[in-house]
């Protein structure tokens, strides 16, 4: 159980991912990577510490989005290598997961996926996520949610798509995930001080929880679709 840090606001995304990735550095990683929506889905992941991404970043240059997300890795599944590392991606390159915990039933998923005729190109428990929710039709949460009925496990996960640009949807089953409100912008993370430095005003989701964060503020609807009021928790240590 690592690290998740998302964005969505009026400002560069990539900064405050990766200042939010370093305030969670204390639980220990072996891999990095962030992805950003700006026009396109650019995805940018590299096995090792924070200075590794870092280092690739710096050669890809400038990764300009106002809505991203960010992970480090502790590896459960597939040696910690640049490929295994986090966010993954489906066939098309729209959809992008980062993921917290374990997905117990990703073998008979992934099989499942390859027989359908996707390229699971990983050896994460993970990336038959991205592939599901490629699937599924309508808005990014119902999609989201319908993937989660299928899985077993416990995890908690961030999801980007270029199809809706301005969403990024998380869920938490049995792993933390916090969201922050801020004043037109939005925040996605598995432990407070990733986000502490940008707002004090949290939600706590629950369990079965999937939040469809915006820059206007957050729903949230539980498993079985209805959706449900959760309070916002003023924070006050720093
Ligand atoms: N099970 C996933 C993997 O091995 C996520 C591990 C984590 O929580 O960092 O990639």
């Amino acid at each position: 159980m690592c690290g998740i840090v998302g964005y969505i606001g009026p400002d560069p995304a990539l900064p405050v991912v990766l200042e939010g990735l370093r305030r969670l550095e204390y639980r220990g990683y072996d891999s990095a990577g962030v992805a950003m929506i700006d026009g396109g889905l650019s995805v940018v992941k590299r096995a090792g510490k924070l200075s590794e991404l870092d280092a690739a970043l710096g050669v890809v240059g400038d990764v300009p989005g106002s809505v991203g997300m960010g992970h480090t890795r502790w590896a459960t599944h597939g040696a910690p290598t640049d490929r295994n590392a986090h966010p993954h991606m489906d066939c098309q390159g729209r959809i992008a997961v980062i993921h917290n915990g374990i997905i117990e039933n990703f073998t008979d998923l992934r099989s499942g996926l390859e027989k359908r005729g996707h390229v699971v190109d990983s050896d994460t428990d993970t990336e038959v996520v991205a592939h599901l929710i490629e699937e599924k039709e309508g808005a990014l949460a119902d999609r989201v949610r319908a993937t989660v009925l299928e899985l077993e496990g416990a995890y908690a996960l961030v999801v980007l798509a270029l199809d809706e640009p301005d969403v990024i949807v998380g869920v938490r089953v049995s792993s933390p995930l916090i969201v922050g409100l801020g004043d037109g912008e939005g925040f996605i993370a598995s432990d407070v001080p990733a986000i502490l430095e940008h707002t004090k005003n949290v939600v706590i989701l629950h369990e079965g929880d999937i939040a469809d964060v915006t820059r206007n503020g957050v729903r949230i609807v539980a498993l079985d679709g209805t959706e449900v009021e959760r309070d916002v928790t003023e924070i006050h240590w720093s």
